[in-house]
C-alpha cells in the first residue's frame, strides 16, 4: 500500500483529500497544517507521495519543498496551488515537485493525478 502525507493549512481541504485517496486504498501516513510540522514529521517517516499546498503559514510550501528536497532529492512531492500561483507552480516544478493540482479541484482529479506516481 503506498503511503501519503498531506499538507495544508485548511483543516477541509486535508480531510477532503485524506478521505478521497483513503478511499483509493492510499494509507495517510501524516497530516500537517504547515511547512514546519510536515518537517517535523518527516524525521520519523518517508511517505512514498507529499501533497504540499503552497500557501501556508509559518512555512509555506515552497519554502518546504526546497528543505524536503533538500534533505530526500528522491521525495516525490505534489504542489496543491490556487489560481494565479502560476509562478510559484513554476518555480515549485523546478525545484522538484512532481506536478501539481489547482484548487477547487474534484476527488477524481486528485485520483488520476497521483495514480500517476504512486
Ligand atoms: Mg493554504
Amino acid at each position: 500500500m503506498s503511503t501519503v502525507m498531506i499538507v495544508d493549512d485548511s483543516r477541509t481541504m486535508r480531510k477532503m483529500l485524506s478521505g478521497t485517496l483513503k478511499a483509493e486504498g492510499y494509507e495517510i501516513v501524516g497530516d500537517a497544517g504547515n511547512g514546519e510540522e510536515a518537517l517535523k514529521l518527516l524525521e520519523n517517516i518517508t511517505p512514498d507521495l507529499i501533497t504540499l499546498d503552497i500557501t501556508m503559514p509559518v512555512m509555506d510550501g515552497l519554502t518546504a519543498l526546497a528543505k524536503i528536497k533538500e534533505k530526500n532529492p528522491d521525495q516525490k512531492v505534489l504542489m496543491v496551488s490556487a489560481a494565479g500561483q502560476k509562478d510559484k507552480v513554476l518555480n515549485a516544478l523546478k525545484m522538484g515537485a512532481v506536478d501539481f493540482l489547482q484548487k477547487p479541484f474534484e476527488p477524481e482529479a486528485v485520483i488520476n493525478t497521483v495514480r500517476k506516481f504512486l
